[in-house]
């Protein structure tokens, strides 16, 4: 499942080059997670203004209304000059004058939703509960922790639920915890100052490095369906159930936490 490095890579990789485009039409193929929002002819003529991120959403913004995409489960975005015909599989284009910007999306579990402005309600509805964005300057450890003060769940429940903070999917909330020596299932509230800011600094750290990671490695996880993501490589507990810790070389332990897999080390990681 694309997260969110992935995303903000996937927008870093074509947000230049589609900016200032006018739109020369929009098709889709078979219906995505939601419907688009509005008659797909009306969008021809507009201009892209820029594609930003929030969260794991990319909105393409254009001279009047926005488009929000999102991945899913198994979507990727190309965007080139002129791309072959469209496959099965694709089930969203935009053509430009720059180019065509195409979602690719076996499970069809993204979306591609038009919006006339961002105060509209189908954005807010959207975007409306997500925390803040775990790369910007909002993020800082002082808030942080005293969110986490809040909530009684585990640690790595409350990172995924994405309202305190945005994007920290499956692989980095386990490798953040690893790295900040946080067992997993030690409940948010009881975390102390110090450790939830290393923590915080764990979140930052392993997104910005992953982010730098998929720059140059795009193609690899934009093929790639769900499980063999590139930051995988080098993880240092995700997907590492019973092989020894690069730390300490005790076994990598598994467990389920809601309807996911937690991968820890029982030593590193102290409740
Ligand atoms: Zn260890």
């Amino acid at each position: 499942m694309p997260e969110l490095p992935e995303v903000e890579v996937t927008r870093r990789s074509f947000a230049d080059r589609i900016a200032g485009a006018q739109v020369r039409a929009l098709s889709l193929g078979k219906p995505l997670r939601w419907p688009l929002g509005c008659e797909p002819s009306t969008l021809a003529g507009r201009q892209v203004r820029s594609v930003a991120r929030r969260g794991k959403y990319l909105l393409v913004h254009l001279d009047e209304g926005v488009l929000l995409l999102h991945l899913g489960m198994s979507g990727s975005l190309q965007f080139a000059p002129s791309l072959p015909p469209r496959g099965v599989h694709d089930h969203f284009e935009l053509l430009t004058s720059h180019g065509v910007l195409r979602l690719h999306d076996p499970r069809r579990f993204g979306a591609v939703v038009y919006a006339p402005s961002m105060d509209d309600a189908r954005v807010l509805k959207l975007l409306g509960g997500l925390g803040v964005e775990p790369l910007e300057i909002g993020f800082d450890a002082v808030s942080f922790h005293r969110a986490l003060k809040l909530r009684r769940s585990a640690i790595k429940q409350v990172l995924l639920a994405g309202d305190i903070v945005v994007g920290v999917g499956n692989i980095y909330a386990s490798e953040a915890l690893f790295m900040s020596g946080i067992h997993p299932a030690v409940r948010a509230d009881r975390l102390s100052k110090p450790r939830a800011a290393r923590l915080h600094a764990a979140i930052v750290s392993v997104l910005q490095r992953a982010v730098a990671l998929g720059g140059s490695t795009l193609r690899d996880f934009s093929s790639a369906e769900g499980q063999s993501g590139y930051f995988q490589l080098d993880a240092m507990v995700y997907g590492r159930e019973g092989l020894p810790c690069r730390v300490c070389e005790t076994s990598v332990k598994a467990m389920r936490q809601g309807q996911r897999s937690t991968f820890f080390c029982p030593v590193c990681q102290k409740k």
